[in-house]
């Protein structure tokens, strides 16, 4: 966090810059939480049966306090966020962690409490890397807090203001109380964790920050947390135009999460490149997920993930999502979209996955395995003649054959889908919808080569009347065919175009998450 120092007129207002959580303007007075911590002794024990019996007893008292809260917060923040507490139940059931803390607690004779921190420190390096520290550790507390007698995670504020503090776990931000906690300001942490998942869901406004100090503690401040600004001891000019722009913001707001769960013809899904954006999806009320890219798995390690692993990141997606429709679309490598070592000799997107059909088969029998836990549907990206779409599905027999053999389940009614994103698809699009079960129009890739353009470079008219038309062509014979298109390329998540798709005949739009209410809002108006 930046510090800025305005004085004027002799006053000491002075600003803290940091990056937004969740959006909204608060004001009070700045006050602060810090966590209970824990001292965890370690001792040596003798009676291991006892010991590990008191580590599974204190298992199963916390996964019954989280379905508590589960089932508490549904009211509060509704079904999707509330799974954050049915993922720290999953934690418990982790068995890399409840091995190593019973294994801990038999071989080092050591208490129950000190085999949890241990388990903990040795899990959490994998949990870092999901972003899920705080996660680990949250259930790791509550562990403690069950086997030491201890009932509260610490002082909470009792009064009202802008709550400062290192960072927040997930259940604490539930237990936090909004009539007093206006906003917040965290020192540590990240936008995308789950305790900032569910600060936007409980529209408390924050902003987190690395250079933030104690010494606001006390002082009057407003937070405009969508700019990223804490204006400390604000002068009365300041404090007028917040006023003013809070008033603006909240009539805006209400305006648009009324609209959160408001039941529209067209589907709205999300746009997502991983399981922690699904959980955005469902904050903000998305239908399902319309596109997830699954070649985004692969960018933070810079490998392919195996079959194995593919199955559980899929699982995950699809049981986050709980019955509502996910669409993963298959490898889209080439161009820039690319991982180290790994050489595309030019190929893109199902040429690519068709010209390696060991690496492609493996992603289709995890995506089937998968299929099983939730509602899916699989994307081929990049596809221009039907022939690709036919040789998929020869793969497709293959990979259900084998499956049979070996006695996996999956599910018997996948739909197919083919992105429509190079002119070729659109122009062949009649008879592409014979052979698919759906069409995702990806406006990215067809702007690009309709018009010729560079899109990571080049300006372009991204409404160019070439691509109204393709899109056009594209639904017309799609419904000839008696197949749903969406349109999940940019496009989709312009307002000023929603009511010209909604005339198209347009079945779904899947966009990015932060636009996703925005044009709730322009659907609900177009019908
Ligand atoms: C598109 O091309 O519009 C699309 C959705 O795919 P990507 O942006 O991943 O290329
Ligand atoms: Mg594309």
């Amino acid at each position: 966090m930046k510090l800025e120092y305005e004085c004027k007129d002799g006053l000491n207002m002075y600003i803290l810059k940091g990056e937004t959580v969740s959006d909204g303007i608060a004001m009070g007075n700045m006050i602060s939480y810090e966590r209970k911590r824990y001292h965890i002794p370690k001792l040596h024990i003798e009676n291991t049966r006892t010991e590990v019996s008191r580590f599974v007893v204190a298992v199963a008292f916390a996964k019954g306090q989280l379905q508590t809260l589960y089932e508490q917060s549904i009211s509060t923040i509704g079904q999707q966020d509330a799974l954050i507490f049915g993922i720290h139940q999953m934690i418990l059931e982790d068995e890399e962690f409840y091995n190593t803390a019973i294994n801990l607690i038999e071989e080092q004779k050591i208490n129950a409490e000190y085999a949890v921190y241990e388990a903990t420190k040795q899990v959490e390096e994998c949990f870092c890397k999901q972003g899920r520290t705080e996660d680990i550790w949250d259930v790791a507390e509550r562990l403690f807090r069950i086997l030491m007698g201890d009932d509260f995670a610490g002082a909470l504020p009792k009064e009202k203001g802008i709550l400062v503090a290192d960072e927040l776990f997930p259940s604490e931000v539930m237990k936090l109380d909004t009539s007093k906690v206006k906003g917040i300001v965290l020192k540590k942490g990240s936008v995308n964790s789950h305790a900032a998942i569910l600060i936007r869901s409980r529209q408390i406004p924050a902003i987190i920050g690395g250079e933030f100090t104690d010494a606001e503690v006390g002082m009057p401040a407003i937070l405009d947390a969508g700019e990223g600004i804490l204006y400390v001891e604000p002068d009365a000019d300041r404090i007028a135009r917040m006023n003013q722009k809070k008033e603006i913001d909240d009539a805006k707001k209400q305006e648009l999460l009324r609209l959160k769960n408001a039941k529209t013809k067209v589907h709205l899904c999300a746009n997502v490149g991983n399981s922690e954006d699904a959980l955005l999806a469902l904050e903000v009320g998305a239908d399902g997920i319309g596109l997830l890219r699954s070649e985004m798995l692969c960018m933070k390690e810079q490998v392919i993930p195996s079959e194995e692993e593919q199955f559980t990141i899929y699982k995950g997606i699809l049981q986050k999502m709980n019955g509502k429709k996910v669409v993963i679309r298959t490898w889209d490598f080439g161009e820039d979209k690319t991982i180290k070592g790994l050489d595309t000799q030019g190929l893109r997107g199902i040429r690519f996955c068709l010209g390696h059909p060991k690496l492609f088969k493996e992603q289709l029998r995890a995506l089937y395995r998968a299929s099983v836990y939730g509602n899916l549907g699989i994307l081929l990206p990049m596809i221009s003649s039907v022939d690709e779409v036919q040789k998929v599905k020869e793969l497709l027999e293959d990979v259900k054959k084998e499956l049979r053999t070996e006695g996996k389940e999956f599910d018997r009614n996948i739909n197919l889908g083919a992105m429509i994103e190079t002119p070729a698809a659109a122009l062949v699009s009649r008879e592409l919808a014979k052979e698919a079960d759906f069409f995702s129009i990806g406006t990215n890739d067809l702007s690009q080569y309709t018009l010729g353009i560079d899109r990571q470079k080049d300006s372009y008219d991204p409404h160019h009347p070439a691509i109204m038309e393709l899109i056009r062509m594209t639904v017309k014979n799609a419904h000839a065919e008696g197949i749903p298109v969406g349109i999940c390329g940019e496009l989709g998540g312009d307002e000023s175009l929603t009511k010209t798709f909604v005339g198209m005949g347009v079945d779904e739009l899947s966009v990015t998450p932060s636009r996703l209410l925005n044009i709730r809002k322009e659907l609900h108006g177009a019908v």
